[in-house]
């Protein structure tokens, strides 16, 4: 057998073999070919729908004058065009500090945690659900790291009082809206450990929070009011906003070496004037999207609600003795989580949904700890509670029949 069958014989063997498909996108439908039904879409991360708004862009002059479908270069070399240094600025007076543009989280994370590294006697503290993207950044560095099991402050401290008289500089990297649990990180207890290590620093990923939290759309920190105490936060534009390409929020220094030293933006062509300019456009109008953002939050609070009341329906059903509502539905916010056990119950499950005409990923070991594996339904401000209804009616149906 070739090494690559090899491989892929592995991945099918643990239910862990990845494929790519094609869909149509109809609003909060996706269709994979003319013939196969639609599917209600619950592993979109356009949170609020803006995905939506490209109509009123492409009318706009903002458009006309960045119509270009590529910035040619590194914005190293003459990669950087007017629409980059708008979008920076309007960023800048939204958090009050200076920003920095990257061609996607991922781009972000893996660079920024790498430069960061060549910071002398840096040590980073991440939480152990972090992204891919910050991993790979540590993968990359010479650093040295410890992960602290995931939102655990005790844990955290013990690391700390080990390792910050040992080190220069000590950060702390998490998420703002943790992608796998849909919980949140205590950003303000972190924040408070910063009095008590006077060589602690934040690095605040808001991937899933952009957008969403906030009156203003702004994510996390903004909304709390703590975005002075965080020392780098990173936005990824690809999921409410609705566009692609990220961004680094720090200080005027920190700015100055990233663009010196990160080489996942020297070493790659800019992002085109017209995605650059997309983003301009829904940052410009985020403040005006509230309705949705109350909207999400209501179908979040019925969802988890309804997904609670059904584990509890069927507690009968559990793999897990152990189970407790509040630890079979995870997440409080537009992601929520339903636990199932084993790769293979969440994949039957993922199954009978599709049947339902509901697409809800089954994530599974090892992207999550072992026997945690689950649906994971991503909500957006396009669906309505008879939505959030068909797929509890669909997940009923899987209970039923006692899988
Ligand atoms: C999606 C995501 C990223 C990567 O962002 P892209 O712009 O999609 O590359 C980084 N961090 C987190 C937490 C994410 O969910």
């Amino acid at each position: 057998m070739d090494f690559f069958t090899q491989a892929l014989n592995a991945l099918k063997d643990s239910h862990n073999l990845r494929t790519l498909r094609d869909f149509k996108h109809c609003g909060v439908y996706i269709v994979e070919n003319p013939k196969a039904k639609k599917l209600l879409n619950f592993a979109s991360n356009d949170y609020l729908g803006l995905s939506t708004q490209s109509a009123a862009f492409l009318d706009s002059a903002l458009m006309k004058e960045n119509a270009f479908f590529s910035s040619s270069s590194s914005r190293l070399l003459s990669g950087g065009f007017e629409i980059s240094h708008k979008l920076e600025s309007l960023l800048e007076t939204m958090f009050n500090k200076t920003c920095l543009l990257f061609n996607s989280g991922y781009h972000a994370n893996i660079g920024l945690i790498e430069s960061l590294s060549r910071i002398e006697g840096v040590f980073f503290l991440l939480d152990s659900f972090v992204h891919a993207s910050i991993f790979d950044g540590i993968k990359l560095s010479r650093a040295r790291f410890a992960r602290f099991r995931h939102n655990d402050l005790a844990h955290l401290r013990e690391l700390l009082q080990k390792n910050a008289g040992k080190y220069k500089e000590c950060i702390i990297v998490t998420e703002a809206l943790f992608s796998m649990d849909g919980d949140f990180a205590p950003l303000k207890e972190l924040i408070a450990l910063k009095k008590e290590f006077s060589n602690l620093k934040i690095y605040l990923d808001e991937a899933h929070s952009i957008g969403v939290y906030g009156d203003l759309g702004l994510g996390l920190a903004k909304s709390l009011g703590v975005e002075n105490e965080v020392d780098f936060i990173m936005l990824a534009f690809g999921k409410a906003i609705g566009s692609v390409g990220a961004c680094v929020l720090c200080e005027i220094n920190a700015r100055e070496f990233f663009i010196n030293f990160t080489r996942s933006l020297i070493y790659s062509t800019a992002l085109p004037p017209i995605n650059i300019a997309f983003s301009y456009f829904v940052f410009s109008h985020l403040a005006d999207f509230n309705a949705q953002r109350v909207h999400l939050q209501e179908l979040s609070t019925f969802f988890k609600k309804n997904l609670s009341l059904l584990v509890e329906k069927h507690a009968d059903a559990q793999e897990n003795a152990d189970f407790t509502p509040q630890n079979l539905v995870l997440g409080n916010s537009q992601i929520l989580s339903l636990v199932l056990g084993s790769n293979e119950r969440a994949l039957k499950a993922y199954e009978i949904l599709g049947k339902h005409g509901i697409f809800a990923p089954a994530i599974r070991y090892p992207t999550i700890p072992k026997n945690t594996a689950r649906l994971r339904f991503s909500l957006t401000a396009l669906m309505q509670q008879e939505h959030l209804e068909q797929a509890l009616c669909a997940l009923e149906e899987f209970f039923a029949h006692k899988h």
